[in-house]
């Protein structure tokens, strides 16, 4: 994240240091919250130790990831003290689903946090900060605000990079049995066209090349359009791609209830659609989707799967699973595997159940023994290694097309992606940073391809 300061009001100078977990909505969200700030008088730190204020944008998706922010926030308070004897002052602020979801909690269980902000408040920092410098108290805002955050938020200033993110849509209304977004980011809510459009525009202006749209329930996207109608997540997609400098777009999470005919025909003939979409299944069996609450059976996402190939057979596949979800039985974890088979994914990400307080399916009957949960997640991880490898190895020989938005640790090394997703280390010249390039591919491993830069 990089801020221009000059356009930049300076109030005083301090220091900010933000440390994110989850997905990519809390990444943006975070660069979002650092532009807020940036224009209050803050520039970034990656020393927490130093910093005037500390934000934890936090997710709570799974345990493990609360237990870290719990642990994060135990090592804060040792800084927080050493500063406080060195007479110096820290804010400690503890942002996203935990906050969202734990609240005032949070603060019975960790006094020495200061503020407590939901996930659609953060555009009120300023405010939040001052109260509680003015009133040396805690201050907890985690409702969710009538004003549109997006609205409220200032222009961005960041130059995101060659690759960077748009949240087009938050929330979601699935309510899926497991999942705690639609109560810790509240309904669906479509940000319009022109707002998307002028947002693509300025991180294009700024140098970027590929964007990757968010949203927790992206493709359902559907709002009001330039010309005034209402547009489907396709047209928007469309309009994107008239940016002329724009080169390449993705977009994620997607719900398969939502991968409509056109959504399918624009992956079969707009070139900068990227030939990778990101699907969660979940589940291969229809008890357990209908347990989960998902809105599909197998049949119907498969059935999906094959007319996106139809109209595109160069497509990539990419899914999230859950084991072990309660009164998941062999025969329906089986399922899962055979849809593994089936599909053939170019990479997934797999997942054991965990409770989430507050969500239907903590407290369902027929939950499973954490060993099961393991074997299960070891034999499923262990067949998408094996697809994702066998996926990657045709590559090898091949040249594509790569955008190279990242530095290796040596010279001459660059890191990048091709139009499916896979990372590729290149040996390029570093004047070609941000480039979309020729690679010849020397080695396709399991995950990630090698290979030099190539010209023409
Ligand atoms: S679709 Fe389901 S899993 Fe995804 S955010 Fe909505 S409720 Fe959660």
């Amino acid at each position: 994240m990089r801020h221009n300061m000059d356009t930049m009001s300076k109030e005083h100078d301090r220091k900010l240091h933000i440390r994110t977990w989850g997905c990519q909505m809390n990444v943006y969200d975070s660069a979002r919250m650092a532009d807020v700030l940036c224009r209050h008088g803050y520039s970034l730190t990656d020393n927490p130790a130093e910093a005037d204020l500390v934000i934890l944008n936090t997710c709570n998706i799974r345990e493990k990831a609360s237990e870290k922010v719990f642990s994060e926030l135990g090592r804060l308070r040792r800084h927080k003290i050493e500063r406080t004897k060195a007479g110096l002052k820290q804010i400690i602020a503890v942002a996203g689903c935990v906050a969202q979801a734990e609240g005032g909690e949070l603060l019975r269980r960790m006094p020495f946090v200061d503020l407590v902000l939901g996930t659609q408040t953060y555009h009120r920092l300023p405010e939040m900060i001052a109260e509680v410098e003015a009133h040396a108290r805690p201050v907890v805002s985690t409702d969710f605000p009538v004003e549109d955050k997006f609205d409220a938020l200032p222009e961005e200033n960041r130059a995101a990079g060659p690759s960077a993110f748009l949240a087009i849509q938050e929330g979601c209304n699935n309510f899926c049995t497991y999942c705690v977004v639609p109560y810790t980011r509240g309904a669906e809510y479509a940000r319009p066209a022109l707002q998307v459009l002028k947002e693509a525009k300025r991180l294009v202006a700024s140098g970027t090349r590929e964007l990757t749209l968010l949203g927790q329930n992206v493709n359902a996207w559907r709002a009001e359009g330039t010309d005034g109608a209402e547009w489907p997540f396709s047209r928007l997609l469309s309009a994107l791609a008239e940016i002329p400098e724009l080169e390449r777009i993705r977009y994620m999470t997607s719900h398969p209830t939502s991968l409509t005919d056109d959504l399918i025909e624009i992956h079969a003939h707009e070139p900068k659609l990227m030939p990778f979409l990101h699907l969660p299944a979940q589940s291969g069996s229809d008890t357990i989707l209908a347990a989960m609450n998902r809105g599909y059976a197998r049949t119907q996402y498969m059935e999906a799967i094959l007319r996106l190939r139809e109209k595109n057979p160069d497509m990539a596949l990419s899914s999230d699973f859950i084991v072990g979800f309660p009164g998941e039985t062999d025969a329906d974890f089986e399922q899962t595997m055979a849809l593994v088979r089936d599909i053939g994914y170019a990479q997934a990400y797999s997942f054991k159940f965990s409770p989430r307080p507050g969500t239907p399916a903590a407290l369902m009957e027929g939950q499973l023994p954490e060993n099961i949960k393991d074997e299960r997640l070891q034999a499923l991880q262990e067949l998408i290694t094996s697809h994702q490898a066998a996926f990657n190895a045709p590559f090898a020989g091949r040249i594509i097309p790569v955008l190279l938005d990242g530095h290796g640790n040596q010279p001459g090394q660059l890191h990048g992606r091709s139009p499916w997703m896979q990372a590729v280390h290149v040996e390029a010249p570093d004047s070609l940073f941000g480039n979309i390039v020729n690679v010849l591919v020397a080695r396709a491993g399991r995950n990630s391809l090698t290979g030099t830069f190539v010209k023409g």
